[in-house]
């Protein structure tokens, strides 16, 4: 039987650790807020918004939210990300994305003073971790890390195959895996014999962003299986990358969706809010 992996229950012990870690720096006198922007009303972005607002309250830091309209120019969201830097008081900040069209997102996270670089997106975080030197790491391949080590499997030696190479998943997913010891393999959609590829994986990550597009087929017998997508089926219910009813039976352990990876991301936002605190903003 496959363990499966609860993504919800370590992401709750996270969070009760941050609680207390929160607690201490306050004691201390450190204390902060994280600044939330989001442009415009998808409806995607303001459940992660809500949820990322939640996250703070429950570990006891100020949460500042920034909900500009849709047709917020560049010039303007730059000015409030200055503004922001400035603050003393705000030891992070978060731009949600995608941004409207007329915005140039890679321009916007390099406004963001690296020191509060919370979703670990700007060159200078990107380039700290390709060198292995302290910085803020992005949240979902770094939430993957944890759920891999707090079920205790064994990481260094062992093969991982990533399917995406996206700046967001894929890429750093296989430098921190790297940093682990392990063996990397990165897939993307110019990838010939990926089924051959990912049956060789001792760790499959599957983050292409298609539903239910892992299969059987794709699996060793005994691999561990991470499955970062999130889509909604037809019946409008949550599913992943991977095709978990077939897959399950074949795996040694494997994440569902939802309750997987998908609460891990928000968990690891709070950390690096907190190791910002701690820092008193200073990387
Ligand atoms: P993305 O930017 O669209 O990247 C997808 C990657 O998959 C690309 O590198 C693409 O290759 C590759 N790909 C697409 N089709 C493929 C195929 N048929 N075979 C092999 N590779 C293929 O997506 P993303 O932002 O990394 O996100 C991936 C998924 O994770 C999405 O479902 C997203 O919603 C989810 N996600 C979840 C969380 C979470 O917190 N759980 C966080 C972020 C993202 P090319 O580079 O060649 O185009």
């Amino acid at each position: 039987m496959a363990v499966i992996i609860d993504g919800k229950k370590i992401s709750q012990q996270i969070k009760d650790e941050l609680k207390e870690r929160v607690e201490a720096l306050q004691a201390e006198g450190k204390s902060g807020a994280l600044a939330v922007v989001q442009v415009g009303s998808d409806p995607a972005s303001g459940v992660y918004v809500r949820n990322k607002k939640n996250a703070c309250a429950y570990i006891g830091i100020e949460s500042l939210a920034y909900e500009l309209k849709e047709e917020t120019t560049q010039q303007e969201l730059l000015s409030l990300i200055e503004k922001l830097n400035q603050d003393d008081h705000v030891k992070g900040i978060l731009v949600q994305l995608p941004l409207p069209a007329h915005i140039d997102e890679n321009a916007v996270i390099r406004a963001i003073a690296p020191q509060k670089d919370v979703d670990g997106f700007h060159p200078q975080s990107v380039g700290l971790m390709t060198i292995g030197q302290d910085g803020f790491l992005p949240c979902t391949p770094a939430g993957i890390i944890q759920l891999l080590k707090r079920t205790g499997i064994e990481i260094a030696g062992k093969h991982c195959v990533i399917i995406g190479r996206s700046n967001i998943v894929g890429k750093p997913m296989a430098l921190l895996m790297l940093r682990e010891h392990a063996t990397v393999t990165i897939t993307h959609s110019r990838t010939k014999n990926l089924q051959e590829i990912c049956r060789q994986a001792d760790i499959l990550i599957a983050a292409l962003g298609k539903p239910r597009f892992v299969g059987a087929e794709y699996i060793k017998e005994g691999a561990v299986v991470i499955d970062v997508g999130i889509h909604r089926n037809e019946e409008n219910k949550l599913c992943g990358d991977v095709d978990f009813e077939n897959v399950e039976p074949l795996t040694s352990a494997i994440t569902p969706v939802p309750g997987g990876v998908g609460p891990m991301t928000i968990a690891m936002l709070m950390q690096n809010c907190v190791e910002s605190i701690a820092k008193e903003g200073a990387v």
